[in-house]
């Protein structure tokens, strides 16, 4: 039976990939912080049958730790402080977490067993103020956060570490992608939760900032298998994922209000670019995934409307029971 310890366990991502692993027939084991109360809400459901141990990003002994109890075949890093916003807010933890807590993890994985193979979560903010379009693997960064200023650290250690020690060690630069699960800070999950509530007369208004944003939104689901089939190859790469079609806020707005039959949504939208202007923006993102689809053979499977759809649902089940 293989074995994989997937650090940020309790994100969107680690439980969705904790899932399909299950299903691969894999021993998983979870890294967990310490807090003040218990947060694995998005992996109650699966909780007996998988094992966590505790460590921090931070904390350099308990991920030694953590590796020497589970002894992995596949490590995925997941955990970051991952919400953009925040990072200026926060741009030194967020440094700490996103940037040198990959240094950490590779250099516990590296005097345990440079064998363990790894993944590093990569992102598309590390394209910021795009250079080309679309994007891929070989497209010049201009991160425009502390965020995506750390996931650069992060990629390059990651292939730096493989250049270097000859670690089997992959890099997914993933296009945003969402989730029922996705955290409510971000705006997809902010106009799902908000429109399901509006439906329901819970509330009226949705405040947002700017409407014209595009991101390349794929689903949560289909990119873990990507991770998956990364460590699965005869050579450790990096890869770009995404679906290759972009769209504005606007439109994820649009198709959400259409999903609980509010044709005048524009009379609940408040867009106030002044209070949620970042300092910085990406206005424009859209992925070339054509290396994944043929060395991976990765393609995404749910549709930009099939996404928004499947949010609000899900939005909408958990306001009708009172559960946020
Ligand atoms: P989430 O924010 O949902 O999850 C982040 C996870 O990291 C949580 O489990 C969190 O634990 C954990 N974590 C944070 N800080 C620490 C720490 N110091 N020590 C240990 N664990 C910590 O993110 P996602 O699941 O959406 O994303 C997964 C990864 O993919 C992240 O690295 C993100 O930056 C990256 N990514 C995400 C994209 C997306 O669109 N979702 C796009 C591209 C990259 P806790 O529950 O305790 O807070
Ligand atoms: P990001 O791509 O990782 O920054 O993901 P977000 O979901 O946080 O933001 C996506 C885009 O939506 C960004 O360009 C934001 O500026 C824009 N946006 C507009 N209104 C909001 C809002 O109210 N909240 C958030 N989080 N983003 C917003």
């Amino acid at each position: 039976m293989k074995k994989a310890l997937i650090t940020g366990i309790t994100g969107q991502d680690g439980s969705y990939l904790a899932e399909f692993l299950l299903k691969k027939g894999y021993k998983v084991y979870g890294l967990t912080r310490r807090t003040s109360t218990v947060n694995n809400e998005r992996i109650e459901h699966i909780q007996d049958q998988i094992e966590l141990v505790q460590g921090d990003l931070l904390d350099q002994s308990s991920l030694l730790e953590a590796i020497r109890e589970t002894e992995p075949d596949e490590l995925y890093n997941l955990a970051a402080q991952s919400f953009v916003k925040t990072s200026w807010n926060q741009p030194v933890l967020t440094g700490e977490y996103t940037g040198l807590g990959v240094t950490r993890v590779l250099e516990a994985l590296r005097s345990f067993n440079p064998k363990i193979k790894f993944y590093q979560a990569s992102s598309s903010e590390m394209f910021g103020k795009v250079t080309e379009t679309p994007q891929k693997e070989n497209t010049r960064f201009y991160p425009r956060s502390p965020y995506g200023v750390a996931k650069v650290y992060g990629h390059y250690i990651t292939v730096n570490y493989r250049e270097s020690y000859g670690l089997f060690a992959c890099s997914g630069i993933l296009f945003n992608h969402e989730s029922p699960r996705r955290g409510l800070e971000f705006v997809t999950k902010k106009i799902s939760h908000a429109v399901a509530r509006i439906s329901l007369g819970k509330q009226d208004k949705l405040e947002l900032g700017s409407l014209e944003p595009k991101r390349d939104w794929g689903f949560a689901g289909d990119y873990v298998e990507a991770m998956w089939l990364m460590l699965q190859q005869d050579e450790p790469d990096d890869y770009v994922i995404a679906t290759g079609e972009n769209h504005s806020v606007r439109e994820f707005v649009e198709i959400a209000f259409n999903a609980v039959g509010i044709k005048d949504w524009e009379k609940h939208v408040v867009s106030n670019v002044g209070v949620h202007m970042r300092p910085a923006e990406v206005d424009y993102l859209i992925g070339d995934a054509s290396k994944a689809k043929k060395v991976l053979g990765w393609e995404p499977k749910t549709s930009f409307k099939e996404l928004v759809e499947m949010m609000v649902k899900e939005d909408l089940d958990r306001e009708k029971r009172n559960e946020r």
